[in-house]
């Protein structure tokens, strides 16, 4: 799923987690990504979020709220280090200001050195219920496995870019949570003229999408959603053996129906 939708998709559930790794190659583009997610986070609308009303998105529209608490790099150095971090894990503990929740960015947490992350393991594992974490980075082995386990991760690129792909894998993902067969056949329609590397793109993407849902969902969905994601494994080993996108996806879709049935 397109991660903006996404994040607004938790939103809606209530689902939002306090630790977000964000990954991507171009840092402005997760910088916009990481503001909007902090947008959502701090935004005190009952409706839709971020709802660009309310006096938190007017401040985060200014850059001047007090909630928001970015951890930069020092300039003189080419890490992050644990002097830094442990600052940032007191800061954790002083209740926010203004909004229910308090954000805190990383910009560039693939920095953090491992003495740091190791530091801010602990928020990560137990933090106060008002607060939220915003790691970004480009290199996704610069973080330990332990902080990675802690984080829901996003990914955004070329690969995340609204297309065709990845709106169809979203639509696949959902229609197979519900086990709604006539919305399975009609997303998939369009995919079956994919070339080949434009349809193991959407199996990339169906699978990063039964991955997050099943991360983000409970009971049945969660339970679909990780049989959607083991599924997408065997997609990924039929192509590996040129088993065609139209075969793959009939596959998908009667896999589905017997989950339905089941
Ligand atoms: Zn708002």
């Amino acid at each position: 799923m397109e991660p903006y939708a996404y994040v607004r998709e938790l939103a809606r559930q209530d689902k939002l987690s306090h630790a977000w790794l964000l990954l991507g190659e171009n840092g402005e583009e997760l910088e916009k990504l990481a503001r909007f997610t902090a947008e959502v986070l701090l935004c005190a609308s009952t409706g839709e979020k971020p709802c660009g009303v309310c006096s938190h998105c007017r401040k985060m529209e200014k850059g001047i709220h007090p909630d928001l608490i970015t951890l930069l790099r020092s300039p003189d150095r080419r890490e992050i280090i644990v002097k830094q971090a442990r600052e940032l894990r007191q800061e954790v503990w002083i209740t926010p200001n203004e909004a229910a929740r308090k954000v805190f960015l990383i910009p560039e947490a693939d920095a953090l050195n491992t003495e740091a992350q190791n530091a801010l393991l602990k928020v990560l594992e137990e933090p106060p219920p008002y607060a939220a974490f915003l790691l970004l980075g480009r290199n996704p082995g610069s973080f330990l496995p332990t902080v990675r386990s802690r984080c829901l991760t996003l990914y955004l690129g070329a690969e995340a870019k609204a297309s065709l792909e990845s709106d169809s894998a979203s639509k696949l993902a959902e229609a197979f949570l519900k086990g709604d067969a006539l919305a399975w056949l009609e997303a998939a329609f369009p995919c079956e003229k994919l070339d080949r590397e434009k349809f193991d793109r959407l199996v990339e993407e169906l699978s990063a999408a039964a991955a997050l849902r099943a991360k983000a969902g409970e009971g049945e969905i969660r339970r679909r959603a990780l049989k959607l994601s083991a599924l997408t494994f065997r997609v990924k080993e039929m192509r590996r053996v040129n088993v065609s996108a139209g075969h793959c996806l009939g596959w998908l879709c009667a896999m589905m129906n017997e989950e339905a049935g089941a």
